[in-house]
């Protein structure tokens, strides 16, 4: 009787505790209001920022904003004593000299850049020259070790050229126990192949295109191949990338392999299968590049708000802060103002950060509001930031990102792209309900889209990373209408000088995403909890677990 009357006793103040801790949440979440998230928005995209471009006064302006009110609602430099993390970057343009020749099995063919080869060159090197560079078939270039997969087994690329295909096996087969079926995994993607390429210590790598691999036509890699590239400066112990990296046209691909004897088709099929084995070509490549290196460096910025138990561990809420400048003028507007991608997403950070800061008991973690640069060249920003992160890697404990929040009001669903990673998504369904929200699924994953934007750099480090907004399913208007908004916003104003501050943008539905949000970051900076990788998540290896 008289145990089982201190255990309930034991249980009244544990609620009563959580019932004030729930209230203190309640209270912290109400600071988020839609009004001030437009008065960032319309801030952040107003001329004077002039497009947000790094290295250009734009970068000064938007930056020292940014540190200013990081520290108006209550936090504190994040670097040291500093609210800024210098970036260097290389932007590398290269030239292709003469025609680059391969000879198959005796033939001399002839490719001529951009058209039938699109290469680039991210080395530090001023001259690449390869002459008679042998070639390797690496099937899809993949080294999955959770799915069994090595197309590098038993050959050897150091000092060759790599031949990889686009893509993984599932899509290619629509087998769902292959990879994730028509989900692209990170195998998938150029910039995975690139990078286990150059582990591989291969000098050159060369995708094969597809259009329905890649998701988009061969014009896409060779106009990138042309435009010089903004690289993140190389520090030492990194693998340096392959000293020339790019795509070979379908066509051109066809014409090598059918000199050999062999059709990509059918090796595409072939290298679907588990037990099938790359191959050295009977074929060997010769080209000249000339690159020309300028430095330049640009800022994250970043605070934190310390935590009481564990100041070390942390969780980092992120928008990146860059756009485009100033361009070609459309319809009489050289500004790109960006209001969407990314003003309203700095807001969201900022909105979140500041009901953290409401707080009358501070969390026992710290939180780290990030505005990272160069999200729009490859995600430099974060990318430096996480290979160089103010606490260690391993305790950072979760990631949220947004990028492009459409201001159209509340919505039914929070769209998670890249759906299934991690049990942040469990954590944030709950949070839905309680909005009496949905979670949906990215609809369109085999876009690679969780690939693309600036917590792809936390997932690689091994941090559950959430990118999650309302997107498709409006409260009032209902689905057409949305997807309407997102197609308009899309061809009219996305990198556009368009994108800009509108007084009919709505943002009750930035709000509740924010709000959202701040509950899952909430329930994990007053925890000791690590969310985990899910099973079968291609980054749950990365670090070991923690509990
Ligand atoms: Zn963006």
């Amino acid at each position: 009787m008289k145990n089982s009357f201190i255990t309930t006793l034991v249980l009244v103040s544990l609620l009563a505790a959580s019932c004030s801790e729930e209230g203190a949440l309640r209270r912290a979440a109400a600071t988020i209001t839609a009004d001030e998230l437009r008065n960032y928005t319309m801030t952040l995209a107003a001329d004077s920022f002039m497009g947000r471009k790094p290295f250009s006064p734009g970068e000064t302006v938007t930056v020292s904003y940014l540190a200013g009110e990081l520290e108006k609602i209550g936090f504190r430099p994040a670097f040291g004593d500093s609210w800024f993390q210098s970036v260097p970057m290389t932007e590398i343009s290269t030239r292709v000299a003469g025609p680059v020749t391969i000879m198959a099995a005796g033939r001399r063919l002839e490719l001529s850049a951009p058209d039938d080869i699109a290469i680039e060159s991210p080395s530090q090197k001023k001259i690449v020259e390869f002459k008679d560079l042998p070639m390797v078939f690496c099937g899809f270039g993949i080294v999955a070790p959770e799915y069994g997969w090595d197309d590098y087994r038993d050959v050897d690329v150091r000092g060759k050229c790599a031949v990889v295909l686009i893509n993984d096996p599932g899509l290619y087969t629509g087998d769902t126990t292959l990879f994730k079926g028509r989900q692209m995994t990170y195998y998938g993607r150029w910039t995975y192949k690139y990078d286990e390429a150059a582990r591989q210590g291969a000098s050159a790598i060369l995708i094969i295109h597809e259009t329905l691999g890649a998701g988009y036509d061969y014009s896409i890699p060779r106009k990138s191949s042309i435009t010089p590239g903004l690289y993140m400066e190389q520090v030492e112990g990194d693998t340096p990338p392959c000293d020339v990296c790019g795509w070979l046209n379908g066509e051109a691909a066809d014409g090598l392999f059918s000199a050999l004897g062999y059709s990509v088709q059918t090796l595409r099929k072939e290298a679907c299968q588990k037990d099938w084995q790359s191959f050295g070509m009977e074929a060997s490549i010769t080209m000249n590049l000339e690159n020309t290196h300028t430095q330049n460096t640009s800022m994250n910025v970043a605070g934190i708000l310390p935590g009481t138990k564990n100041p070390d561990e942390c969780v980092v809420i992120e928008g990146h802060w860059d756009h485009f400048g100033i361009g070609e003028a459309e319809n009489g507007d050289s500004i790109y103002n960006g209001a969407v991608d990314n003003g309203t997403t700095m807001a969201w950070a900022f909105e979140i950060g500041e009901a953290f800061a409401s707080l009358a008991k501070k969390t026992e973690r710290s939180v780290i509001l990030l505005f990272p640069t160069a999200e729009e060249q490859g995600l430099l920003g974060s990318s430096w930031f996480t290979a160089h992160p103010p606490v260690a890697r391993e305790n950072i404990i979760a990631c949220f990102n947004n990028d492009m929040m459409l201001p159209i009001g509340r919505m039914n669903d929070i769209m998670v792209t890249g759906y299934g990673q991690s049990e942040l998504d469990d954590m944030l369904a709950v949070v839905a309900a309680k909005q009496g929200r949905y979670i949906l699924p990215d609809p369109t994953p085999e876009t690679g889209m969780y690939f693309r934007s600036d917590h792809f750099p936390f997932a690689l480090i091994g941090v559950p990373s959430l990118f999650a907004r309302g997107n498709c399913d409006s409260r009032v208007h209902g689905k057409e209408w949305a997807a309407a908004r997102e197609k308009e916003y899309l061809t009219t104003r996305y990198h556009k000088p368009a994108d800009n501050y509108y007084p009919e943008m709505d943002f009750e539905g930035i709000a509740e995403d924010a709000k959202a949000a701040f509950e899952v970051a909430w329930r994990i900076v007053t925890s000791d909890m690590r969310p985990q990788w899910k099973t079968g998540s291609e980054f749950a290896n990365i670090r070991p677990a923690v509990h």
